[in-house]
């Protein structure tokens, strides 16, 4: 934001430094160079006593008057050849001379003008240029009257910028916050602002988008948790009348039957307790934390899971320390990875854990087909899976990931996938210590 204003700053500097420069070349075009007026205005004294005194003089006594103004006065006159001068000025100022007129040179203190046209002076006078040097002119003064003027103008343009940008910026800095947290996840953050402030209505409408997407995803959420709930009772029901029927069941062909959809309800309840599960993982107040001792926590995790024919190596520090979690949301989210773990190796599973000054990181390796990297931030989402065919023979729905990732978030902490040094994936927890 700071860059914006800083360029919108810079950008007037240039403005007015070029508006300086425009005014400059457009009055030197249209009214004659400024700077050549000014060196006009202070060498007035030595070109009116030229014009009046010595220039008045009869024709043959002009020599004469100009060595007696030589004599009495600070300025040097000398008399150089016209061709000399002719090759040293530039056309628009050699075409002034031509005419007879007096050409100044500011940054040298000095002007031409030719003695006369006709030669009527002296012999020879109308091939000579008359150049005084030495004028008092002091062109740097008004140079620095000039910066002065520019200074000022700037100065007083700038100052009412910056407290108008002031206000803007605040603002937006204000409404830039309120984005990152909504952002990452705090959607109950908001603009506060006066109605008095400048940037108060595009607060209010973002602040409006911020209650319809808050309003919306909670919509989302219960809707969810209320489906999922309500599944259960006649899930329930179901099961009931399921094993009802196969206890009558005197046809081993209906009792097949009725075996196989028990084994379909108990995938349905199972589905429905994971969604109830990750539901409830969408609200930090389910989160029950309390200093836990992390290593036990983790070697835990491997006492949990179902038999599996896979080694199961486990190398977790004993110094990994204390960290503010709910044990059981960790173990969860752990199990959920070991478990993914034991369902895709070919037969090496390792969990490591360790410790850094501000992290802790917990890492389950697995020589399995790994996850290819285009699809490491989509296996995160709930429902989502690699391989259906290859996923309905591993019985799950695509929700242990994004359960586990929730779980985490709510520690404050995130998960990643990488590849595996043991040729499958690596999942990584990492929370902060
Ligand atoms: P599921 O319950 O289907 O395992 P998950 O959310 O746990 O769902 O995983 C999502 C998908 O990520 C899985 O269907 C699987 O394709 C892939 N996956 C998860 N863990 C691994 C792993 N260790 N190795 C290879 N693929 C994995």
């Amino acid at each position: 934001m700071n860059r914006i204003f800083f360029r919108f700053f810079v950008l007037v500097m240039l403005s007015i430094t070029g508006a300086t420069f425009v005014i400059y070349f457009a009055f030197s075009r249209l009214f004659g160079d400024p700077l050549d007026d000014i060196a006009r205005r202070q060498a007035a004294a030595q070109i009116f006593l030229l014009e009046q005194y010595v220039d008045k003089a009869p024709s043959d006594e002009w020599l004469t008057r100009l060595n007696n103004v030589r004599v009495v006065s600070n300025v040097r006159y000398d008399l150089v050849p016209l061709a000399e001068v002719r090759a040293a000025l530039a056309s628009g100022r050699r075409a002034a001379l031509d005419r007879g007129e007096i050409v100044l040179d500011p940054a040298n203190r000095s002007f031409w003008r030719r003695v006369d046209l006709e030669g009527e002076r002296y012999i020879g006078s109308h091939e000579e240029v008359l150049h005084a040097q030495n004028l008092p002119i002091d062109i740097d003064q008004a140079l620095k009257m000039e910066a002065l003027r520019y200074v000022i103008v700037a100065v007083a343009l700038l100052v009412p910028i910056a407290l108008w940008s002031r206000s803007h910026w605040q603002g937006l800095q204000a409404l830039s916050r309120v984005a990152d947290e909504f952002g990452s996840g705090k959607l109950t953050a908001r603009a506060q602002m006066k109605p008095s402030d400048t940037a108060y209505p595009l607060a209010e409408r973002i602040n409006h988008m911020a209650d319809r997407i808050e309003d919306l995803l909670e919509a989302q959420k219960s809707l969810l948790h209320s489906v999922s709930h309500e599944l259960r009772t006649p899930i329930a029901r179901l099961e009931f009348g399921l094993e009802l029927l196969d206890a009558r069941a005197k046809d081993p062909d209906l009792s097949k039957r009725v075996k196989a959809m028990e084994g379909d309800l108990r995938e349905l309840n199972a589905l429905v307790g994971e969604l109830l599960d990750m539901s409830k993982l969408d609200s930090a107040r389910n989160l029950q934390a309390a200093p836990t001792e992390l290593a036990p926590l983790l070697r835990e995790c491997t006492q949990m899971l179902p038999p599996s024919p896979h080694a199961l190596d486990c190398t977790v520090a004993d110094d990994l320390g204390e960290l503010e979690l709910d044990p059981r949301l960790l173990a969860r989210a752990v199990c959920n990875l070991l478990r993914n773990a034991q369902k895709y190796a070919t037969g090496r599973i390792l969990l490591s854990a360790s410790r850094t000054a501000n992290a802790v990181e917990i890492v389950v390796d697995d020589d399995g087909p790994g996850i290819p990297v285009d699809e490491r931030d989509k296996v995160f989402e709930p429902f989502y899976r690699l391989d259906r065919s290859r996923d309905r023979a591993t019985g799950g729905f695509g929700l242990g990931l994004s359960i586990t990732r929730k779980a985490v978030a709510l520690h404050g902490g995130a998960v990643r996938v990488d590849s595996s040094p043991l040729g499958g994936a690596r999942f990584v927890i990492t929370l902060p210590a």
